[in-house]
């Protein structure tokens, strides 16, 4: 018997081949639940981990599901066999709108890993009914709209358990959704615990924007991610969020924790919460309210809450190490601001005069990651560089007085989703070369064996193809821009962010766009790619993403220039755009203003996928270099002791790079009639002047290399084979960036949990 057949004939009384694609995915969809079922939790064992997240930026779910059950082919032949194609299928799933950028997708790869290797653990979380945002393209410029995904086919399943949550005039009841997570192979799941309120409404969201009532908190709790905290309403309600949360989380573990047998002291042989960025760590005063509520003492109930707790750093960038008013706490939950209050003042007296490490500072706000630190028994960065960074400059003074909680995880990605299942054609051919060993051990290294092979070059360069003419069908289909699949394809995709420089490509292509319009005609074409979503209220990043737009109208419409070069920003940017435009990339681009990305883990995709990077040395960029040496590796700009040494002085005048006559031109020319007939003039005076007169992110200091250097990669494209090889180099060394590894580390030298499954190389 066929594995869809009986599913299909219950479903809709007719042959598969009949069935429309939405009644197809239907179909999977039950297949896949029922099998996950089948699975059973991991609650034999005695430990669990809570990878506590404000976002959990998972991707369609259904191919990767299949792929992890292991009946991937199997569904897909008999798909085929009756007409049917998988990717037409999947096109019926809406992308759950649950996280924003690196921070959640690096928690979605995670849950994965936690899961294949047989760990104990769930992720912890809100269950937002329209994301961040649905990002629409509406004359050169971003507009918001609610990004809606919860629907009767989405893998949500409602679960009984429902807890109280004091706020301080009201108490809210929480509705719990589970997801199904996954592993390779697993024979247990693992799931996602996504706390809701049933009260919440779309009603109040007012028309064609993602502007409601801040205050009406009972109906507006779980509808946005990160709602715009400009205000102090929005504040509140960001409180108000990761508070519903934390209580919904820390309840949920005593419960399970009890079940299984602890009397409460002995927490932290039941439990372990890993707190991912400052979002959640509130968890720390509600377990110490939830514990003495039970009975134990105060100061035994901060001693198990720390024994159980740890925290990672996602950041160096101030804005984002988050800071409340304490008011601001005493007025959504007093009894919590009361008991920061006490633990503020443990740590100022054990610390008399050390304002650094302060919880709550003179301006009576409460610094989330000094409480996180204070009170978890560890700390970690996300890569090397990011760590050491924490280490001497950014957290120093907690590293003084606490040199053993800090260690160092470097972040990675389940090669599940951003190879096996994003670019199945090159997983296959590794498969021939070296066998499906790496699939488990993330192995790949042995494929070095090949890199003189020419046939093994070509093939790499064919498969490349393919995955190019796959996005180019998918963005016209998605937006109406057709590429040239032969063109080399340039790609910059994440949040937009001063930081990340998004403008420094810019720029370069309006150099670029000149040197063609004088006659350097570049041997291939060159498509440029760009996709992210600017946060609304941020101005100067919406400013770029318009640039970006009327450049790129400005390049489509000239005939002298558009058949060499083009330029494209996605739109909506999410996992799902991601897992074509990765597989079908030959550079990408990282450069990011060194010492400000902590990781990046785009990076780790694109060099798993045959890219090869051009960056700034910063973040995982540095372990890249390392492991696939200096020649298969981009490299330019100033390093980050240069950065930190320049903030240190206030070493930088971005007016004497703008004076520079590489640079003046490109800049005016944001400004130029071109620009002005199709943009917006406040947008772009703005972004030329910020440019000229703060640059805070210096995008100016490294352009002149920068320039350079794109040139020599342009360059070096042309010789076939050598870039050929270097890309199978990377794709060799990227083995270190598999999340198994990471979850291992963390398993190993944080958690301390049961696992199945250890084979990692
Ligand atoms: C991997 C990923 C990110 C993170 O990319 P960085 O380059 O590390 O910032 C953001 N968004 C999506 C959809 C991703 O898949």
């Amino acid at each position: 018997m066929s594995i869809l057949e009986n599913y299909v004939l219950d479903n809709f009384d007719k042959p598969i081949r009949e069935c429309t694609d939405q009644e197809m995915y239907k179909v999977l969809l039950d297949l896949v639940r029922d099998k996950s079922r089948e699975l059973p939790t991991n609650d034999d064992k005695k430990k669990k981990l809570y990878y506590f997240s404000a976002e959990f930026l998972i991707g369609k779910l259904l191919s990767n599901n299949l792929l992890n059950l292991g009946i991937y082919d199997e569904v897909n032949n008999e798909l085929i066999a009756n007409g049917k194609n998988i990717m037409d299928i999947e096109q019926a799933e809406l992308e759950p709108s649950l996280g924003n950028g690196g921070l959640g997708r690096l928690a979605a790869c995670f849950v994965d890993s936690i899961t294949t290797l047989g760990i104990n653990g769930d992720g912890v979380g809100l269950n937002y009914h329209f994301g961040l945002f649905k990002q629409v393209f509406k004359d050169n410029q971003q507009t918001q709209l609610p990004d809606p995904w919860i629907t009767e086919e989405s893998w949500l399943i409602k679960n009984e358990k429902s807890y109280e949550v004091p706020f301080n005039n009201f108490t809210l009841k929480s509705t719990l959704y589970d997801i199904d997570v996954l592993g390779y192979n697993s024979d247990t799941r693992n799931r996602l615990r996504l706390f809701d309120l049933d009260s919440v409404t779309s009603d109040i969201i007012e028309e064609g924007t993602i502007h409601f009532d801040k205050t009406n908190i009972e109906e507006n709790l779980t509808l946005f991610l990160y709602p715009d905290d400009s205000d102090r309403e929005g504040e509140l309600l960001r409180i108000f969020q990761q508070y519903f949360m934390v209580s919904n989380g820390a309840q949920l573990i005593l419960d399970e924790a009890v079940a299984r047998g602890s009397n409460l002291h002995d927490l932290a042989e039941y439990a372990v919460i890993q707190i991912n960025d400052t979002h959640p760590a509130f968890v720390i005063p509600e377990m110490i309210r939830l514990l003495t509520q039970r009975g134990i003492d105060f100061d035994e109930a901060i001693q198990i809450t720390q024994s159980l707790t740890a925290f990672t750093n996602h950041t160096i960038l101030a804005e984002a190490l988050e800071k409340w008013p304490i008011d601001e706490l005493e007025q959504v939950m007093p009894e919590i601001a009361n008991i920061i209050r006490e633990l503020d003042n443990r740590k100022k007296d054990e610390f008399p005069n050390n304002h650094a490490v302060s919880i709550i500072d003179e301006h009576d706000r409460v610094h989330m990651a000094h409480m996180a630190i204070h009170y978890g028994y560890s700390i970690n960065g996300v890569a090397a560089l990011h760590t050491e960074i924490l280490k001497n400059s950014e957290l120093k003074a907690f590293f003084d007085i606490y040199p053993n909680k800090f260690i160092n995880k470097t972040n990675g990605i389940t090669f599940r989703r951003w190879i096996m299942d994003a670019n199945k054609e090159l997983a296959d051919f590794i498969d021939d070369l070296i066998s499906d060993e790496w699939r488990t051990s993330a192995n790949l290294e042995p494929l070095l064996d090949f890199k003189d092979d020419e046939n093994v070059l070509t093939k790499l360069r064919a498969i490349k193809f393919n995955n190019k003419q796959r996005l180019s069908h998918r963005l016209e289909t998605m937006q109406n821009v057709t590429i040239n699949e032969h063109s080399i394809i340039d790609v910059q995709i994440k949040r937009i962010h001063e930081y990340k420089r998004q403008q420094m490509l810019l720029l370069y292509i309006i150099h670029k766009y000149n040197d063609i319009k004088n006659g350097n005609i570049p041997k291939t074409p060159i498509t440029i790619i760009f996709g992210g979503k600017a946060a609304a209220a941020y101005t100067i990043a919406r400013d770029i993403i318009h640039a970006i737009l009327t450049v790129s109208e400005i390049i489509a419409n000239d005939d002298e220039v558009n058949e060499h070069f083009q330029v494209v920003m996605v739109e909506n940017y999410n996992v799902t755009h991601a897992q074509y435009l990765i597989p079908a990339t030959d550079i990408s681009e990282q450069i990011s203003l060194a010492s400000k990305e902590a990781s990046g883990t785009g990076n780790m995709k694109f060099m798993l996928n045959g890219a090869l990077t051009l960056c700034t040395l910063d973040g995982a960029n540095v372990e890249i270099a390392d492991l696939v040496g200096e020649e298969n590796i981009y490299i330019f700009g100033k390093r980050s002791e240069e950065i930190v040494d320049l903030y240190a002085t206030n070493g930088y005048n971005a007016r004497s790079y703008y004076e520079r006559e590489t640079i003046k031109p490109l800049v005016d020319f944001l400004m130029s009639p071109k620009m002005l007939e199709l943009g917006n003039e406040d947008r772009l005076s703005r972004l030329q002047y910020d440019m000229i007169n703060k640059d805070y992110f210096m995008a100016l200091i490294d352009l002149e290399e920068f320039i350079e250097i794109k040139e020599k990669v342009y360059e070096d494209y042309e010789d076939h084979d050598t870039w050929t090889r270097k890309a199978l180099i990377n794709i060799a060394k990227a083995g270190f960036f598999s999340s198994d590894r990471t979850i291992n580390e963390y398993n190993r030298d944080i958690w301390h949990l049961e696992q199945d499954i250890k084979n990692v190389n």
